[in-house]
């Protein structure tokens, strides 16, 4: 029985269950094993091999059955025609920006993004290969108007953006880099292919941080990139297969088993995170509650017009309080753990801010020290209350 569930005729929770699974040929097993070998046997005659080939069943850094169960997964909860999976969300941008990017091209990109972003366009791509950087505030498509030039051949967005939870216009922006001759990226890392998925909104590739919500249990690493096959050959015979970013069997493993839930955890973050955001909203002593589900955010209506059903697990705040009062804050906390990732089962907080290179391109309010918080699967009132009992013994409720 083969049940090669990958088209878009099933629904998003029965492929999250079924695409990439199998019946094993060999044991019958429903669940296809992990395969831990780094080599293959050969054929009869291998001098027609091409030892740099991907996909291949020759080697593990060209490819193995575990990684390629994972994407077909990816794919189909993306709505993508190919994906590549990787070793890490790092591997994936740069894997991306490698592939597509040589000296003398210039990238648009936004001042809301993953550190590493900044790092490898601005810094290692721009320093070292004379790749031209223009950051730019995407939530203001004029700004990404006027920053497009002749030679732009990729334009780069985070939506819902790390860490300030800033939002771009997906469709709108798509016709700008597309108008302009280029390419358009989108991390999609903090929303997740079940709340927003780009390539339907005009994006050429979705990345994703597989570490965060995919894998969902804050034990394995993993990066994809969601897009066209001609794209994405190109990033496995580079990023995957010389540059040496391939993932490991049994993180891909991993990913494609905690994968399985992604919908019933994005219900539960979504609520949660919402919940959370509207009491956080109601107290006094907090400055300000960033998250897109909030009525009160800039970007709430564009992330209303292209999130669906929900706004994601992570927001933002800031508290009204000196320096060491946010520390004592965290240090009170009984549930959430101060530790930087997001998108895992528990509750994260982490203290940002004060010393971040990129505040100047950050709005006013995220001048101080702020808290990125990424809203476990606790029960929301366990999180509410912690976080309630926590302010009241650092007296600031
Ligand atoms: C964590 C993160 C990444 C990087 O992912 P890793 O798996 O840690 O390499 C990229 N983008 C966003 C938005 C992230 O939150």
């Amino acid at each position: 029985m083969e049940k090669r569930i990958y088209g878009q005729e099933f629904g998003f929770s029965t492929r999250a269950v079924h695409t990439g699974n199998d019946v094993d040929g060999e044991t019958g097993a429903i669940r296809r094993p992990i395969t831990m070998a780094n080599s293959y046997a050969l054929p009869y005659d291998p001098s027609d091999l091409n030892w740099s080939g991907a996909g291949k069943s020759l080697y593990t850094r060209n490819g193995g059955n575990n990684q390629k169960y994972l994407e077909e997964k990816l794919a189909s909860l993306s709505g993508g025609e190919d994906c590549v999976a990787l070793a890490s969300g790092v591997a994936a941008l740069s894997g991306l920006f490698f592939a597509l990017l040589k000296t003398g091209d210039h990238v648009v990109f936004s001042t809301v993004t993953y550190i590493a972003v900044y790092r490898l366009l601005h810094e290692l791509l721009n320093h070292k290969f004379n790749v031209e950087t223009t950051i730019v505030d995407t939530g203001d498509l004029e700004a990404v108007r006027a920053a497009m030039r002749p030679n732009t051949k990729l334009v780069h967005i985070e939506t819902p953006g790390n860490p300030t939870l800033a939002v771009s216009d997906i469709r709108a922006i798509a016709e700008i880099a597309h108008a302009g001759g280029a390419l358009l990226s989108v991390d999609n890392t903090f929303a997740s292919p079940y709340n927003q998925r780009p390539l339907g909104l005009g994006a050429d590739f979705s990345v994703e941080s597989l570490t965060k919500y995919i894998n969902g249990h804050g034990d394995a690493m993993g990066g994809a990139v969601i897009g066209r096959k001609a794209h994405l050959d190109l990033i496995r015979a580079q990023s995957q297969v010389n540059l040496g970013g391939v993932i490991s069997p049994f993180n891909a493993w991993l990913i494609m088993r905690g994968s399985v839930t992604l919908p019933l955890r994005m219900r539960q973050h979504n609520e949660n995170a919402l919940r959370v955001a509207r009491y956080l909203e109601s107290l006094p002593r907090v400055r300000f509650t960033a998250y897109p589900g909030l009525e009160s955010h800039r970007g709430h209506a564009v992330a209303a017009s292209q999130m669906s059903p929900g706004f994601g697990g992570v927001l933002a705040f800031g508290l009204d309080a000196d320096h060491d009062a946010h520390n004592r804050f965290v240090s009170r906390l009984r549930i959430i753990t101060s530790a930087v990732s997001l998108g895992h089962d528990e509750s994260l907080i982490v203290f940002l801010g004060e010393k971040d290179e990129r505040q100047y391109l950050y709005p006013p309010e995220f001048h101080q020290g702020f808290f990125r918080f990424s809203v476990g699967l606790e029960d929301g009132e366990d999180i509410i209350a912690d976080i309630d009992q926590a302010l009241r013994k650092t007296g600031l409720l």
